[in-house]
Parts: structure tokens; sequence; C-alpha cells
């Protein structure tokens, strides 16, 4: 289960733009609402580690006294039921409040905590909605103000929109794409680990999904996974042959250029690679028969030291040259070499 995934609500986009329907809803005595404060849920009872923790929801009426006037209330959406016969759930920010669990309404029925240390004792489904819930509130405390002009906004649609009350420039709540990497080799997969992480806890790589990069900065943040304690960088933006003279230069430790079929980097001969400076290079095919023998030396001398290899080192040259499609690279290159030939894409 992918922690923050399975929301069951029906978000009902198409009644979100019905401002009196939404009104309506958040006033219906059956809807839900769950306050969070700076960010942070509200879990009933005492604080404790272990699951399962009980998510704070309210009926109408109890939480509102603790919101600032403009507080967003964001409706999340509705539970099974039916678009019209769905329970409401809203997500109303309370963070105007100075100390809400121990003052006000809420005082005694539990206890304000961390959204991502609250999801790991939530039911998933819960987690998924206070999920919802933060990610929306903090869109709101940061979209305050118009960044085309910098006049106030004020929210419409239940929440997903905010329209500047100078310039009319509408402002929509966007995620944030991140990639999430396992690395598997066999039955094994990579995983790493944050020092602020709790013990006994490891996790997929991930990283933001980001716009273009000029080499320079592709160079900047090979050399900070160098310096986080990664083995070989990965530099994907050399475009021109001077980028790629200037990687080995920049880059402290062995990095690899681009590999994406049909790349830009330009295509160098191992002579020309190694006098510009790479100590790594990898080929497809028969030319990876080239590095074989070097990799059986370094396995002999890992061997003589009394490090034994693992069991991927004892793989033969013919598996290996299965694995990297050495066997499939002369008949393709046969065929590229025909001029006739059409290479799809
Ligand atoms: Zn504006």
């Amino acid at each position: 289960m992918i922690p923050f995934s399975g929301n069951p609500l029906n978000r009902a986009s198409e009644k979100r733009t019905d401002a009196a329907w939404v009104e309506a809803r958040r006033r219906d005595p059956a809807t839900l609402i769950m306050p969070m404060w700076r960010l942070m849920p509200f879990l009933l009872g005492a604080e404790k580690n272990e699951p399962p923790a009980e998510l704070g929801l309210f009926r109408p009426g109890l939480c509102e006294s603790l919101a600032a006037p403009d507080a967003p209330c964001v409706f999340l959406g509705l539970e099974d039921g039916g678009i019209e016969g769905g329970r409401a759930l809203f997500a109303l920010d309370i963070s105007a409040a100075r100390d809400p669990a121990n003052e006000g309404p809420l005082a005694g029925f539990g206890h304000f905590r961390e959204a991502r240390a609250s999801a790991q004792l939530l039911p998933p489904k819960d987690a998924a909605i206070m999920g919802q819930a933060k990610a929306m509130i903090d869109w709101h405390q940061r979209h305050g103000f118009c960044a085309r002009c910098g006049a106030a906004t004020a929210p419409l649609d239940g929440g997903y929109r905010r329209v500047c009350g100078s310039c009319n420039a509408e402002h929509f709540p966007r995620t944030d794409p991140v990639v999430i990497m396992l690395a598997t080799y066999g039955d094994e997969c990579l995983v790493g680990r944050g020092r602020h992480f709790p013990a006994g806890m490891y996790s997929a790589l991930a990283g933001f999904v980001e716009p273009g990069e000029c080499i320079e900065e592709a160079v900047r943040r090979a050399n900070a996974m160098l310096d986080a304690g990664a083995d070989v960088a990965f530099v994907e933006a050399p475009q021109t042959l001077d980028e790629v003279r200037a990687v080995p230069k920049l880059v402290k430790g062995p990095c690899l250029l681009n590999m994406v079929w049909k790349g830009k980097t330009p295509e160098v001969s191992i002579a020309e690679a190694q006098a510009m400076g790479f100590r790594i290079m990898i080929f497809p095919g028969l030319l990876f028969k080239a590095t074989m023998g070097a990799s059986d030396e370094a396995l002999a001398a890992l061997r003589e030291q009394g490090r034994h290899p693992t069991p991927h080192a004892e793989m033969t040259i013919k598996a290996a040259f299965a694995r990297v499609g050495a066997d499939e690279w002369e008949p393709l290159r046969e065929r590229f070499r025909d001029p006739s030939l059409k290479l799809a894409g």
C-alpha cells in the first residue's frame, strides 16, 4: 500500500463550483469537519506511538470558533452514498488558534500531531484524506496573494481555486511531481536511508521532477550525489562535445553520461573519452566484452584480498552478455547500417 493513496472520498468536482451547494453541505448537521492546526491533524485521545490512531472529525459548529474569519475551509469530498446521499467532509484551517488542544472546544479530546507521523498511525484511508487536507490547506496558506500582481486572493470552488481581487488571475492547486524509483537487481533492491529517519526505516530513492537543467546544474547535482555517498553519478545534460569535455573536469567522481535512447550526447571513441578524463565507460553489446577482462581482474583482486564477492560476481560471461543484450547488438547494428531502413520513433 502506497502511503496517502486509496482516498475513498468522491471529490464531486462537478459540484464544487456551486457555491450554494458547497455552503449547504458545510452547514449540514451530518457533515464532518477535520480541524487542522498549523498543518497538523487532530488525533483523538492521548499521544501514542502505535497504530491505530483515530482522526478527529467533528460536526459543524464545534471548531469554527477556533478559525480566523477568512480561514480556508476545503471541501474534501463525499463518503459513499452517491453524489447527494453521501456525508460530506471538510478540512478547516484553525492555525489562528493559540493552543487548541488545551484551550477551547477541542480541549481534552486529543492532540495535534505532525502529519507524516500521524499518517503512520492512522488507517490508510484516513491517512489519505488527511494528506489531501494538509496539501490543500498548505496551498491556501502559501497563495493568499496573487503571484501576478501581489493583491489578495480569495478562495472559490470549495477551496480548489483562488481568484485575485485585483487582476482576476486564477490560481489552482498544483502538485509537485516527484519520481520515486526502486532500482532492482534480481530479487534485491536498492534503498536509501536519511540521517533523520527513525531506526529501521529505509526508503526508495526519490527526487523532484524538474524543468530542464543546463550542464552546470546537472554537474552540481552529480557532485551533490557523490557527496551524499553515491558511487557513480549520472549526468544527462551534455549535448555538445565541449560539454562532454567539461564533465570529467567538473565532476569529482566517476560519472555516467547520457544513456537515453536517441540522446543528444555526442558519440566519442574510447580513446577520445579517455583523453578527456573519463574513467568509466559503458557501451552496448559487443563493446561490453572489452570491459569484461577488466571486470574479471577486479574480481580476482577482490578474492585475493579476502573480500568475498557477491553472488552476482559469480555471473558467467555468457550470462553477463545476455544481461546487457550483447547477443542482440550485432544484428541490431547491421540493421541500422542499412540506409533504406526506416527506424521507428
Ligand atoms: Zn492579481
